[in-house]
Order: structure tokens, then sequence, then C-alpha cells
């Protein structure tokens, strides 16, 4: 996780009574948001308000997985954006955020599976992203140490090769956006809770927060799993989000085993070989909406068979850490990026369960481009509230409806 004794000065500067945008969280949404806001915007007068410290939500707890090849033709665009910014911001922030390309490698476990992934890649092609379908032979060359045997649960058909994808070293996107928006003269409040907003002729005014009020036209919460807790707390809107733990664990360091970014879902895993050689390993999420922050030994002994029975030579290496957060799911697990709602003025941007750090900086690019010029920039008009009332889902992948309007 990203420490507090970050890149950030311990004291806060102090509250000014009036910003022109409050964004509620310091994770990667707003903190991305914030940079935009200021330097493609020249919006300056610009608070975060961050209940703990940068970085303690996701933004801290992600296993660092970015890729484009996403579902859908609305999804796609997006997190290509979001990948191509890598580089470039790592220019600008003048800060290593340690993008490594090392692909994505998607394994497919039956000829059924191998199908569907047709239809992926298909998709991303269209859209301009690199993905194809690897044979079993290609797939056993390019991971030597994956069991290819026929023997296992699911033996390996083949994958789906996603070669611009990779891992981004997170805590450095935490710590280059804010000191980037620092830079452009951004406040970063840590230890400031954001406890209420203010209207009046249903326009935003204000924020009550737990250092005191804030006048502003503009307040965007973007505060990942506790997003719609929030939003419901301060306007009494209820968001189709259901909040639920993953979990992610990591290995003590070892010399090279694969190169690529490795899913499985057949095996519910999915594994990195982080640049100090620790394999970072992840999970589904926990199937029932929760929100605690603890990890649990069955969720540890299933990461350690599924990853030895796809890696036999990981067999005896040690979990060093495990760790997990919160992820914000809707019912077609794409995201709310929306403006106005319910007073005109107050802005969210939510619902990114476990792909709001590879979406982070574009999402926030637009985002501050919508409360600069209130308009819905058309990247994200599919992205509205109302898809679920107009039965517009994006079917980014089948997740399972567990919100209903009367929960
Ligand atoms: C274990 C795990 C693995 C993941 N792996 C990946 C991955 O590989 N790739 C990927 O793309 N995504 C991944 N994700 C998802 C990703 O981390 C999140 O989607 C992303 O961090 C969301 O960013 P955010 O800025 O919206 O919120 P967060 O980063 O969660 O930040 C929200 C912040 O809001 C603050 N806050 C809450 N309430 C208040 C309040 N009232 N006032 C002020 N502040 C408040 C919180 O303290 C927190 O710091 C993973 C998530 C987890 C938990």
């Amino acid at each position: 996780m990203a420490s507090r004794r970050s890149i950030l000065p311990d004291k806060n500067p102090p509250l000014q009574t009036v910003y022109d945008a409050v964004l509620i969280g310091g994770g990667l949404h707003n903190l991305a948001t914030a940079w935009f806001l200021a330097r493609e915007h020249g919006m300056k007068s610009v608070a975060v308000l961050e209940r703990n410290f940068v970085g303690y939500g996701g933004a801290g707890r992600n296993t660092a997985i970015v890729r484009a090849n996403q579902r859908t033709s609305e999804n796609v665009p997006l997190y290509k954006e979001a990948l191509e910014l890598w580089p470039v911001l790592t220019r600008e922030l003048d800060f290593n955020l340690m993008f490594y390309n090392c692909g994505n490698m998607n394994l497919l476990h039956s000829e059924a599976a191998i199908k569907a992934a047709r239809t992926n890649v298909a998709t991303a092609r269209f859209l301009g992203v690199e993905s194809r379908i690897l044979d079993r032979e290609e797939t056993a060359r390019r991971l030597p140490a994956l069991n290819m045997s026929d023997a296992i649960t699911h033996p390996v058909h083949g994958a789906m090769f996603h070669p611009p994808g990779g891992i981004v070293r997170h805590d450095a996107v935490v710590w280059g956006l804010a000191r980037g928006a620092l830079r452009q003269g951004v406040h970063i409040h840590q230890r400031t809770e954001a406890l209420g907003i203010e209207t009046k002729n249903g326009k935003v005014t204000g924020v009550q927060t737990s250092a005191g009020m804030i006048r502003t036209p503009r307040v965007l919460v973007s505060a990942g799993g506790y997003t719609a807790g929030l939003v419901h707390r301060m306007t009494g809107l209820k968001l189709p989000v259901s909040v639920l733990t993953i979990q992610a664990m990591v290995t003590q360091p070892l010399k090279p085993v694969f190169r690529n970014v490795v899913s499985s879902g057949a095996y519910h895993v999915y594994a990195n070989q982080t640049l100090k050689g620790e394999i970072a390993t992840g999970a589904h999420m926990d199937p029932w909406p929760n929100t605690t922050t603890r990890t649990s030994a069955g969720y540890i002994k299933h990461q350690a068979e599924a990853l030895v029975e796809l890696f036999p030579c990981l067999a005896g290496v040690k979990f060093m850490r495990s760790w997990a957060g919160l992820a914000d799911m809707t019912p077609d697990m794409a995201p709310i990026m929306d403006g106005n709602l319910p007073a005109d003025g107050f802005f969210i941007n939510c619902g990114w369960g476990y792909f709001g750090f590879k979406s982070s900086t574009a999402a926030g690019r637009y985002m501050a481009r919508y409360l600069a010029e209130n308009r819905c920039p058309e990247r994200l008009a599919p992205f509205a509230l109302n898809r679920f009332e107009n039965h517009r889902l994006m079917g980014e992948t089948a997740a399972p409806v567990l919100y209903t309007p009367d929960n």
C-alpha cells in the first residue's frame, strides 16, 4: 500500500473557504482529474479531500495490471486511451510510473473458451487494439514454465494474447499524480472527510467537511468502494453498485518465472511477476457484498493451489503478504460517470470494480473536461446512470445483478 510518508507534505495546506471544485476521495481517479483540471483547463482552485491518506483505497491496493482488451465498443476506446497515456504522463509528470509493457496472456481452457475469446479479439482489433489468439504450442513457447499436461483440472488449449498491456507501479501513479497536482497549485487535504453537500435552488453550493465548510459550485465524488454509501448519505440517491471485497497476495522475490501478466478465468487466478521478482496474484472477488478489507485463509489456499497447478515450479514458494480492498461493481461491470445528479454541479465517477487502475488516467482526463465545461464529453455519454433505467446496459461481462432498486 502507498505510505502516508510519501511525497506529500505532512501538514495540509490551509483549508480555503472557497474552491472552484472539490473532489472527494484521494484515489487514482480524483488525483488524475485534479491534475488534468489544472493542467489542461487552467482550473487550479481545486481541493482534493481524502479521509485517510492518498492511496489508501484501491489506488494503493491494486495488482497494477493494465490492458485495453475490454469487451465492448464503449469501453475499449477508453482503456486504449488510458494505456497510451502511461508514457505520456511519465514524461509530463516527470515521474517514473514504471510502465512495464510485458503483455497480457489470458489462458483459455476449452475450445468453447477459444471461440468466445475470438469475439473479444475481433472487437479489440476493430477498435485498433492489438489482440490475438495463440494456439497451444505458441502459448507453451511463450510461457515455458506453464503446465501443459492434459492431466490437470483445466488443461490449457491456448490463450488470448494482448501485447500492449502489462503492469504499472501503482504507488508511483499515486505519488506522481499527487505531486503533479500539487505543483499545479491543487490543494490536497489528507485526513479530511467529506460529510455532506449543500445545495440551493437545485445547484451545489458547498461541501461540509470534518475541517469546516467549503463553498463551491462543483463537487465530484470518486471514492471507490465508498462512493455509493457516501452519495446516498449526501444526496439520497441510490446507485446500482454492490461493494465486494477483492483479495491479493505476493510471494517472495524469485528469478524470472514468466514474463507476461497471466490470467485464467477457469482457475479464478491472475498473476504477474513484478520488477522485483515477486509474483503478485489475485483471485475473483468474494462472492457476496461486504466492506471488509481483511484477507481469508480460503483465498490464500485457493491461490496457492491454482498457481502451483499452472506453474508447478512455484511449489514451496512462500507468500509474504496478503491484503484486500473494495471493488464497487455495477450490474454491467462498466463504470458510472455522470454529472448534475441530483443537483447541478454534482458529479459521480464510480463503479470501476477491479478495472479502475488501468482506466484512471483517461477517466480522470474526461471527468476534468466534464467539470470544466459542464458538458458531458461524447466518450462518457454511454456511462450515464440512466442507462440502468433505459435498459442500455453494456454487458462488459455477465456480472451478477446484486442490486435491486429497493435494497
Ligand atoms: C486487491 C485489488 C486488486 C486490484 N487490481 C486491479 C488491477 O490489477 N487493475 C485495475 O485496473 N484495477 C484493479 N483494482 C481496482 C482499482 O484499484 C480501483 O478500481 C481503483 O483504485 C478505484 O480508484 P478510485 O480513485 O475510484 O478509488 P480509490 O483508489 O479506492 O480511492 C478512494 C478514496 O476515497 C477516500 N474516501 C472515502 N470516503 C471519503 C470521504 N467521505 N471523504 C474523503 N475521502 C473519502 C478513501 O479513503 C480512498 O482513499 C484492484 C482493486 C483491489 C482492491
